[in-house]
């Protein structure tokens, strides 16, 4: 049966390869795969694992697995979770993605999706609680050569769908890459769009020395669009619950009492 008829079945498989859940009772879903290829992307060039984790942590679990949609929703509903940001690579390249939505809303769990804005349609924001819109650069050729993608298809999703009430808008500053310059550009483009919406300036995660120049940047980009912010570093970040995978056998998991 396909997808797109609204019938999958619950051993569907899904590209979520990692589950967390933080301590106010939302989890955050990985999922692999995506058909950009991001000069910076976290995922393939840090780790693909939640980043708030310890590197004990980290080294003991095993990439490979994927989650079926029913043990997803299971694992999510047994374990309380209210919220679940979809995140890690792409979520919307994974052909689950409405049945994902579907499940959680209907299991009271609020989708809230993390995207390159490329794929996105009627149907899917439907179903979303809200999401976290990325715009990697407004220079066209820049974008290309950032993402090795055209940007015009996600420069008009934004417009057709970023809504104040259920959208942030994110970018990446990466000094030497992504400078304030550009940042500015993604603030009138967000401002002209809509000025409620809000933009978040997130410093990529290989440049947190340039800390200072992301406060100075975001000063400079606020004369653009005045509801733009960004999240000050923190020196040690809540450290989940992992929830998926499992981690390999005589690691930490076994010492929890
Ligand atoms: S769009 Fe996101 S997941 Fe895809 S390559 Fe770029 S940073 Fe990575």
């Amino acid at each position: 049966m396909k997808e797109g008829a609204g019938q999958m079945s619950a051993d569907q498989k899904t590209r979520v390869y990692h589950v967390v859940k933080f301590s106010d009772g939302s989890a955050y879903l990985f999922f692999n795969g995506c058909t950009w290829n991001c000069v910076y992307c976290v995922a393939r060039s840090v780790s693909r694992w939640c980043l708030s984790l310890s590197q004990e942590k980290k080294s003991a679990l095993s990439y490979g697995q994927t989650l079926t949609l029913n043990a997803l929703l299971e694992m999510l509903v047994s374990n309380g979770v209210h919220t679940a940001f979809l995140g890690g690579e792409e979520p919307t390249y994974d052909p689950a993605i409405f049945a994902i939505l579907k499940g959680l809303v209907a299991a009271g769990i609020k989708p809230w999706l993390i995207t390159n804005g490329e794929l996105i349609n009627d149907r899917l924001i439907s179903l979303l609680h809200g999401m976290t819109f990325s715009i990697k650069a407004i220079t066209p050729s820049l974008h290309l050569a950032l993402t090795g993608k055209d940007n015009a298809i996600v420069l008009a999703n934004f417009k057709k769908y970023a809504n104040p009430q259920t959208t942030v808008a994110e970018t990446v500053l990466f000094p030497g890459l992504v400078d304030c310059n550009e940042i500015y550009m993604v603030a009138k483009f967000v401002e002209y769009v809509n000025p409620q919406l809000r933009l978040r300036v997130d410093l990529a995660v290989q440049a947190k020395q340039y800390a200072d120049y992301l406060r100075t940047c975001v000063s400079k980009v606020k004369q653009a669009h005045k509801n733009t912010y960004y999240f000050e570093p923190v020196a040690k970040a809540e450290e989940p619950v992992v929830l998926f995978p499992k981690p390999v056998a005589g690691s930490w998991l076994n010492n929890v009492k």
